[in-house]
C-alpha cells in the first residue's frame, strides 16, 4: 500500500491547486482523477478578473476569447448590450485549462494518477485508507475536490448540497455567426421563470446553454433544443447536462481528515453559476490549511472558519439574489434593461471592481426611485 500525507480526490481546478499548494512545499500529494487527462467538463469556461492571481504562471497562454461586450436579453426580446474598453472576463476551454492546471501540480511535484476512480475511503486509527479501481492508499489527510458527481461527501456524511441542473453543447460556427459573438457574451433571462440561458464565445466555437437552480420545475431539454436552435439554427449539436451544486446554508466543509473543495463542497455562486473561482480559492485555502496542520498541528476547523468568513457572505448574497431574481425572471429582466447602471454594475462585480452586496444595494435603491417601472410591471 503507498502512503501520501495528502491524497487529493479530483482534478479539477479545486483539486489541482490545492496538491499545486502542498507539492510546492515539499509534502507528498496524490491527485486520483477518475477519468482520463484531458477529460471534459460541461462549463462556459467564463473566468472573471479574481480568478487571475489564483492561476499559476503562463495560463493565459489557455485563454481563447476575451469579452469586452455583455448582451443582455429579457423576456420581450429588449437587448441590451454594455461593453468595457478592456475584456471583462477571459474564455478557456475547460478541457485543456483543467489539464493545464494539473500539468502546474506535476510539476511542482504532485504525484497525478488519471483513469484511477476512488471507490472507497475508510477513517481508521492508522490514517485514511483509500480503495480506488487500480489498487490501495494510505493517507493523513485527504481533500475531496470530486465535484458534483463525487463519492466522498456520502462517504463520510458530508452534507448534500442543493442541486440546479445545466445544459450545454459546445457548437463550431461559420466565419459570419462567429463575428457576431466573438467579444460578446449574451444572457437571456425572463422568458421562463427559474431558468437562464447563455451564449459564451471560445475560438471559433459558441458554447450555448440553459440552467436552473430550480431543475424540477424548469424543462431543462425542452429549453435547451429551443434556445440552442434559436441561436445556432439546425447545425448538429451533442448537448452535456451537469449538476449546478451550492448551499441555501453554509456547511462546515471538514468532516474529520478530510476537506472538501469547490463544487465538492457546494461552493457555486447561486446567483451566476460561477464556480471556477469558488473552487480555485477554496482549494488555495484547503492546501494551505493542510499544510499547516501537517507542519504545525494546527486545527483543520481553520478551514471552516476561513471559507465561513471570506466565502459566506458573497455565496449568501447570490442565494438571496437567486431566490428574489429568478421566480420573477421576467418582471427583473424588463427592470435591469430600462436600469442599464444595474447591468454595468454587474460588470464591475465581474472585473472585481464592485463587491456583490454594492450590485443588491444598488438595486434595492434603484427599486426605490423607480416606482413607475415597478408599478408599469404589475399590469
Ligand atoms: C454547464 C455549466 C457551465 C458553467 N460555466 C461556468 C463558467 O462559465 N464560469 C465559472 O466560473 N463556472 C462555471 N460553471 C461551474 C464550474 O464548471 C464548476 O464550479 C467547476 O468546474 C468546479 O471545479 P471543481 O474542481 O470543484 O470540480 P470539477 O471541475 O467538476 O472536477 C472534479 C473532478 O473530480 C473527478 N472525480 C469525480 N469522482 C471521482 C472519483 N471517485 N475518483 C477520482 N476522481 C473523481 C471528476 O472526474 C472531475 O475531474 C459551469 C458549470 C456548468 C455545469
Amino acid at each position: 500500500m503507498s502512503s501520501y500525507a495528502v491524497i487529493v480526490v479530483g482534478a479539477g481546478p479545486a483539486g489541482t491547486t490545492a496538491a499545486r499548494v502542498l507539492a510546492e512545499a515539499g509534502v507528498p500529494v496524490l491527485i486520483l482523477e477518475r477519468d482520463h487527462i484531458p477529460r471534459v467538463k460541461p462549463c462556459g469556461g467564463a473566468l472573471t478578473h479574481r480568478v487571475l492571481p489564483l492561476l499559476p504562471r503562463g495560463a493565459e497562454t489557455q485563454f481563447q476569447a476575451h469579452p469586452t461586450h455583455w448582451t443582455f436579453q429579457g423576456r420581450s426580446g429588449n437587448a441590451v448590450t454594455v461593453s468595457r474598453d478592456e475584456p471583462y472576463c477571459h474564455i478557456v476551454e475547460r478541457q485543456y485549462f483543467d489539464q493545464f492546471l494539473a500539468q502546474a501540480a506535476h510539476s511542482a511535484g504532485a504525484a497525478v494518477h488519471d483513469g484511477e476512480a476512488l471507490e472507497r475511503i475508510e477513517d481508521t486509527p492508522q490514517g485514511l485508507q483509500l480503495v480506488t479501481s487500480h489498487g490501495q492508499y494510505h493517507a493523513d489527510l485527504v481533500i475531496a475536490a470530486d465535484g458534483a458527481h463525487g463519492i466522498t461527501a456520502k462517504a463520510v456524511g458530508f452534507p448534500r448540497p442543493q442541486l440546479g441542473a445545466a445544459i450545454e453543447a459546445e457548437v463550431p460556427v461559420d466565419d459570419s455567426l462567429w463575428a457576431q459573438y466573438e467579444s460578446r457574451v449574451e444572457i437571456h433571462v425572463g422568458r421562463y421563470p427559474w431558468g437562464y440561458a447563455w451564449v459564451i464565445p471560445r475560438a471559433g466555437v459558441l458554447n450555448v446553454g440553459v440552467g436552473s437552480f430550480r431543475p424540477r420545475v424548469f424543462p431543462l431539454k425542452q429549453r435547451f433544443h429551443e434556445f440552442a436552435a434559436s441561436i445556432v439554427g439546425d447545425r448538429p449539436i451533442q448537448p452535456l447536462a451537469h449538476p449546478l451544486p451550492y448551499r441555501l446554508r453554509f456547511a462546515p466543509p471538514v468532516v474529520r481528515r478530510v476537506l472538501f473543495a469547490g463544487d465538492a463542497a457546494g461552493y457555486m455562486d447561486a446567483f451566476s453559476a460561477e464556480g471556477i473561482y469558488s473552487a480555485l480559492r477554496s482549494g488555495q485555502l484547503a492546501g494551505e490549511t493542510a499544510l499547516q496542520a501537517l507542519a504545525t498541528g494546527a486545527p483543520l476547523s481553520q478551514y471552516a472558519d476561513r471559507l465561513h468568513d471570506e466565502f459566506w457572505p458573497s455565496l449568501k448574497a447570490a442565494v438571496k439574489m437567486g431566490l428574489l431574481f429568478y421566480p420573477l425572471a421576467g418582471f427583473w429582466s424588463d427592470f435591469f434593461a430600462e436600469n442599464q447602471m444595474l447591468l454595468s454594475d454587474y460588470l464591475d462585480v465581474a472585473m472585481g471592481k464592485l463587491p456583490y452586496h454594492a450590485l443588491r444595494a444598488n438595486t434595492e435603491r434603484a427599486l426605490l426611485t423607480h416606482p413607475r417601472t415597478l408599478l408599469a410591471h404589475r399590469h
